[in-house]
């Protein structure tokens, strides 16, 4: 049995998702014109709470357009330092819009308003200002961490006090939503820009929408059309995307119950130390108490028994989604035990 645990990215379209592409009615994306696009743009917005959205091709995109359209060339921006943005967008702040990032080493991947206050600057003759703040919810590196909802608005607020805008990179923010029994808008009420990605644990094979402002959204476009993310006949993608909307969300329930069903298989290893004893989503983050076992060693012979995991900065990283069942999750926990127990 092959089992795949590297990301929520490794979905694969089932059939019906497959039959939703192929039905789906279309015409010209870039005309604003595709009824397809037209229906999940309408339904992505109404989720999130926000005035408007724009289809794109990839959530990576959503944050470049959203850094271009909130600040200037020479403004700075607040993150958390083992985000998404910070990491994993090949410099796309400074090489795209030449933002420059003002780190926050957070807890969990989260901070607090008075962080947001601590790393602010007007801007001058002298110094960047600072126009921007950005939360990922839940936090990809910190191990799917979830924001407290009170602590996002209190972010939020103190941005809009200072005069600054507030952006979500909501990849994984229905996985928050199933968390924490909130709504998705309640999330992101006091953020001028969020965005959630379809290829996650939704389980679409490309597609994000980033939600904002009609103001927003008109700017938003200019740059897509810029980036060459404006489509034809994109219908086909967004079809896929729907479906995704319509069946996909309730059940990540099940991958964060498989994910805390690993966790907890894990944690009964000698050999293993889980980063935390409970999982807030879908994300387990462990490390070997040997540290002397070599990191390739050990996915090489994970690989060999039909295992995939990734291995992420000091530790390593399992992700559960759509296709992946407690038999899978059960069986990838003995197999790192029999390897364990031969190296
Ligand atoms: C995957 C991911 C992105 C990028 O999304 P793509 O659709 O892969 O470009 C951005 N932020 C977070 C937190 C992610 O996990």
């Amino acid at each position: 049995m092959q089992i795949n645990l590297y990301s929520d990215t490794q979905s694969k379209p089932n059939e019906a998702m497959r039959d939703a592409m192929f039905s789906a009615p279309v015409g010209d994306e870039q005309k604003s014109t595709d009824p397809t696009v037209a229906r999940l743009l309408e339904a992505v917005a109404g989720k999130l709470g926000k005035e408007s959205a724009i289809f794109l091709p990839s959530g990576t995109m959503c944050n470049a357009i959203a850094v271009a359209t909130h600040c200037a060339r020479g403004d700075a921006m607040i993150a958390e330092t083992g985000s998404h943005m910070m990491r994993y967008e090949a410099g796309g702040m400074s090489a795209l819009s030449g933002v420059i990032p003002e780190a926050i080493v957070g807890h969990e991947g989260r901070y607090g308003a008075d962080d947001v206050q601590a790393h602010f600057h007007p801007g001058s003759r002298y110094t960047p200002a600072t126009t921007l703040v950005a939360v990922e919810q839940s936090c990809n590196l910190a191990g799917g961490t979830v924001w407290p909802v009170e602590t996002l608005n209190e972010v939020g607020r103190a941005a809009k006090a200072l005069g600054m805008k507030a952006h979500m990179d909501g990849a994984r923010l229905f996985n928050a939503s199933i968390s924490t029994g909130r709504a998705p808008a309640e999330h992101c009420a006091e953020f001028d820009s969020v965005w959630v990605d379809f290829t996650k644990g939704l389980g679409a094979p490309f597609g994000a929408v980033l939600c904002g402002s009609r103001e927003f959204i008109d700017t938003a476009w200019q740059w897509k059309h810029r980036l060459g993310g404006a489509m034809r006949q994109a219908g086909i993608m967004a079809g896929a995307c729907l479906y995704a909307l319509e069946n996909n969300i309730e059940r990540l329930r099940d991958d964060h119950a498989n994910a805390q069903y690993f966790n907890d298989l894990l944690k009964q290893n000698p050999f293993v130390r889980v980063r935390h004893d409970k999982v807030d989503t879908n994300i387990v983050y462990f490390t070997l108490t040997n540290a002397s076992i070599a990191a390739n060693q050990f996915l090489e012979r994970l690989s060999e028994r039909g295992l995939k995991i990734g291995h992420v900065g000091a530790g390593y990283r399992v992700v559960t989604y759509i296709g992946i069942t407690k038999a899978h999750v059960e069986q990838a926990a003995s197999t790192i035990a029999e390897v364990l127990s031969e190296i």
